[in-house]
């Protein structure tokens, strides 16, 4: 049986490893949460020292295909798997879940990065609804406006004086959402465009409420890197490789 290795740390990650038949799975994660949701199959958790400890990882357990099931923003991962593969010759698709679209109503403006969100920010609102995760947080800690501050895991790195922070890691709902908004009078939403389900009832809550939206752009992805945005996809990939 071949090993199939999957970049993890999200829901497309975790199904396609309950899909993917005929192969020995093995899903990566990077150990950023303290109580991450595990995938069935073999799990390893860690970096793997950059691309050149990626190569020789795929090298030592006979790795067969990888797919690079990360966030859409995890970019030096993906970045380290197509390097890795490409020295290997290891096919590797990339699985990620399409980005949010604009809907009517709705009130967006598309930064390319979170430094831009945090400048452009004082002008559309004093009141925040944070959601860009807590690797991003120093960008905001010197506005001095109130934030309310949802991560999954405490941030480690200093927050915004005035804050509240809200541990919770989904799936929300719509009037969950709105009442958050509500209670904490938000007037401004910061996301970043992740896509999926899971966490987009904020969106219909911020358009419901009327206030607007600072999308933050994916980073760039790996260039000539096959892309699969479905599990079915990335499953078909999969046969196609020759395995089963
Ligand atoms: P990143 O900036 O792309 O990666 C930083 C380093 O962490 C990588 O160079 C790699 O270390 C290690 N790493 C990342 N993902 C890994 C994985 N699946 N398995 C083994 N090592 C991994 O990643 P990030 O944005 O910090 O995200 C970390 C993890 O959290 C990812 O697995 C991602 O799917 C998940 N996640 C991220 C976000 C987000 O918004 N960024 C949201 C939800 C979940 P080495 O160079 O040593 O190999």
């Amino acid at each position: 049986m071949r090993t199939l290795l999957i970049l993890g740390g999200t829901g497309e990650a975790r199904a396609l490893a309950a899909r993917a038949g005929g192969w020995r799975v093995v899903t990566s994660l990077a150990g950023r949460v303290r109580d991450p949701r595990l995938p069935e199959g073999e799990v390893r958790i860690g970096g793997f020292g950059g691309p050149d400890g990626l190569a020789a990882w795929l090298v030592a357990e006979g790795v067969g295909a990888v797919v690079d099931a990360t966030h859409p923003f995890a970019s030096r991962i993906s970045a380290s798997a197509a390097a890795a593969t490409r020295a290997t010759g290891v096919p590797l698709l990339a699985l990620h879940r399409p980005g949010w679209r604009e809907q009517a109503g709705d009130d967006w403006r598309r930064v390319p990065s979170i430094e831009a969100a945090a400048a452009a920010l004082p002008v559309l609102g004093g009141r925040v609804m944070l959601t860009t995760g807590r690797q991003s947080l120093a960008a905001f800690a010197d506005l001095g406006l109130y934030f309310l501050v949802r991560t999954v895991d405490p941030p480690s790195t200093p927050l915004p004086e005035r804050h509240h922070l809200l541990l919770d890691r989904g799936p929300y709902t719509v009037e969950g959402e709105a009442e958050l908004m509500r209670a904490h009078a938000i007037d401004v939403l910061v996301t970043k465009d992740s896509g999926g389900t899971m966490t987009a009832a904020k969106l219909v809550a911020a358009r419901q409420r009327g206030v607007p939206v600072l999308m933050v752009d994916r980073p760039a992805r790996p260039a000539d890197v096959p892309l699969a945005s479905t599990v079915d996809g990335a499953v078909a990939w999969l046969r196609g490789t020759g395995a089963e």
